[in-house]
């Protein structure tokens, strides 16, 4: 870690009185926006570095005219960047004209039409882009009532433009008002954005080409003359491997069959109807699922061959006549797309999908790709992968811009991620410790108990153990706890063994399939335990663990079952093979970075500010291995009392 001072004794754009290492960060991402170099920052959660890079960007912005993206990915954290500029403005009046931030959202979230239906509230933004288009050329009446009142009213519309340079809304806040105006909140970020010299927007604006190109038309800029700032970046790797990774499952090819039903029934290759192709990639999907997946494996490598073989002999077809089908399947899927966007619903096309993945699967040839076969529906709807292991592929656009900084509370080790992206060599790496005082957080861990595979599923005694160890926690202390289990079968493991009915105490439990809503609404009822001690049953890596804040007594007692190694799946052990080879470090890579973040996620609930108060408790022998990471970690001699010890001194 290279820690520098700085003499300044007001930082300027700064609005607050700077914390412990705020001038530090502040410094170093001067330094990055001046020279160009990116720079990889990592501070603790509650360190204020969204403010420090806000300010600094600003300031930079209105000396040099360049301009800001600013990615999150949630809608909390875009909120807080606007909280944040709005404050500055307030701070400093005589810059209010220099300053303009717009949040943008994709027409998922802003389309109003969108947001009242289930359906096109599902889909994508090349769908959706479409779906607009055609409802803005529509005959009036016929078409999209926000966009026709938007050009009836221009001087509603500029009024509304002034109120948002005036008091920089969210973007709920617009959609709000829009929506009582009758005006479309999408069309009229794109008029603001033009003027704005910071833009949040979520990940998808910078990684996806045609969104950006989008997003820069708008700004007026080149990737060049803008600067990149992406919060939560440890997020970044597992979010490209994403977007670059694509699968077919039984449920779209039970889709494409109800379109041929729909659309009509082509005969696409000699005597060989749709309908009849689709039904044997249906029969080799499942075909592959049973004869490659074992017993309790959720995944398994493929070759290309796999695949294709199964659908060249049961057809006698080539594996050239497949690719001419898979052509025909995307022009098929073409046409489909036209009807349904004339009929004005969403112009999606599972017949085109299909085409689209099975030319991918006929001609990637790369080894930073693998084939899967995954199922983790028993049965009811295994699917075919094409995985990506290199998030570098997808990471590219970021040289283009001027600088980029990349920040999140747990980026370490930093050489992993910098790697991991392929960023420039002379990446500067910064680490701050948490700001906070040291005495306020604990951490400790049990040695007498581990979740480590081999022990609990040949041990129900230490499942038992366990078990009885996070009961006795929480009937002892009537403080607010939150759960942390490896995942959601383990967590349902402890359920079906008694866990909930043995903790006296009001318990939530988060559950994989809950809606935002439904989370939230029990996350705000676990909340109000501060006094009474509630008891929350989530899950690391989770919603909860990764983006929630619990403030003071809101999480004094944080327990995490086990260690979250990633389970050691197909997939996994590609991607571990895949960094030994092109770094020598697979483990440390692949299994230890991503658990070490998990971990210091779901501690960093507890602490927000210098007020807070919180004790960690690992039932895992093996937190000893994560030290240097966890470097306040003690072995608990006794739980019940070191739990005791730290809150009754406080
Ligand atoms: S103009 Fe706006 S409200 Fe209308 S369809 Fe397009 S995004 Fe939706």
């Amino acid at each position: 870690m290279i820690l520098k001072s700085i003499e300044a004794s007001e930082i300027e754009l700064f609005p607050y009185k700077p914390r412990k290492f705020q001038r530090e960060i502040v410094l170093a991402i001067r330094e990055s926006l001046e020279s160009g170099t990116p720079l990889v920052l990592e501070s603790g959660t509650g360190s204020g570095k969204t403010v420090c890079a806000v300010s600094q960007a600003l300031k930079f912005s209105i000396e040099n005219g360049k301009k800001i993206i600013y990615i999150t990915r949630t809608n909390a954290q875009q909120r807080q960047v606007i909280t944040e500029v709005r404050n500055i403005r307030k701070r400093f009046p005589e810059f209010k004209e220099d300053i303009f931030t717009v949040g943008v959202q994709g027409r998922a979230h802003t389309c109003l039409l969108a947001r009242s239906d289930p359906e096109l509230s599902k889909g994508s933004a090349e769908e959706l882009s479409r779906f607009c288009s055609e409802m803005k050329k529509r005959k009036r009446g016929d078409g999209c009532p926000y966009f026709e009142n938007m050009n009836d009213k221009f001087d509603e519309v500029e009024k509304l433009g002034e109120w948002i340079k005036d008091y920089i809304p969210t973007t709920e806040e617009i959609i709000e008002r829009c929506r009582t105006l009758v005006m479309c909140p999408y069309e009229l970020n794109k008029i603001m954005v033009g003027d704005a010299n910071l833009v949040v927007a979520p990940y998808i604006y910078v990684f996806d080409d045609r969104l950006r190109n989008l997003l820069l038309d708008l700004m007026g800029v080149s990737e060049e003359d803008a600067v990149l700032i992406i919060d939560e970046a440890h997020n970044l790797p597992e979010y490209l491997r994403d977007l670059l990774s694509s699968y077919l499952s039984v449920y779209a090819v039970n889709q494409c069959i109800t379109e041929s039903e729909r659309f009509g029934d082509p005969f696409i290759f000699k005597s060989i109807k749709l309908s009849n192709f689709l039904l044997v990639v249906r029969d080799a999907i499942d075909q592959i699922r049973s004869d490659f997946l074992r017993e309790n494996e959720n995944d398994a490598l493929l070759s290309e061959d796999t695949f294709l073989s199964i659908i060249s002999d049961s057809l006698d077809i080539t594996r050239k006549d497949i690719r001419s089908i898979a052509e025909q399947l995307v022009l098929i899927g073409e046409e489909i797309k036209e009807i349904k966007q004339r009929e004005k619903k969403l112009p999606r096309s599972y017949i085109y999908r299909l085409g689209v993945f099975l030319l991918s699967w006929i001609d990637m040839d790369d080894e930073r790709f693998v084939r899967l076969v995954v199922d983790e529906t028993e049965g009811k709807n295994p699917r075919i992968e094409i995985y990506c292991l290199d998030p570098s592929l997808g990471a590219e656009p970021i040289e283009r811009f001027h600088t980029s900084i990349h920040m999140s509370g747990t980026l370490s080790p930093l050489e992993e991620y910098k790697d991991s992206l392929s960023l420039p060599e002379d990446t500067r790496l910064l680490s701050f410790p948490s700001p906070f005082p040291k005495e306020n957080r604990k951490i400790i861990y049990s040695p007498a108990v581990s979740t480590k595979y081999e022990e609990i599923k040949f041990s129900d005694d230490m499942v038992d153990k366990i078990k009885s160890m996070i009961v006795e926690i929480c009937n002892n202390f009537n403080r607010n706890t939150i759960v942390f289990f490896p995942s959601f079968d383990l967590m349902n493991d402890f359920i079906n063994r008694g866990l909930v009915k043995e903790i006296k105490r009001t318990i939530y439990l988060e559950r994989r399939e809950m809606r935002q809503d439904e989370l939230m609404d029990i996350v705000l009822k676990f909340k109000k335990g501060r006094g009474k001690g509630n008891v929350m049953l989530s899950v690391v890596g989770g919603r909860i663990s990764e983006g929630m804040d619990f403030p003071a007594e809101e999480l004094e007692i944080a327990i995490i079952v086990g260690i979250p190694y990633p389970r050691p799946t197909a997939r996994q052990k590609a991607l571990q093979n895949y960094y030994d080879k092109k770094f020598g470090k697979g483990w440390e890579y692949a299994v230890n970075a991503p658990t070490a973040r998990k971990l210091l996620q779901s501690i960093g609930r507890l602490i927000r500010d210098e007020k807070d108060r919180g004790i960690a408790v690992i039932l895992d022998r093996r937190a000893s291995r994560f030290r240097k990471y966890l470097g306040d970690l003690k072995i608990s001699g006794g739980i019940i009392k070191d739990i005791r010890d730290f809150l009754e001194a406080g």
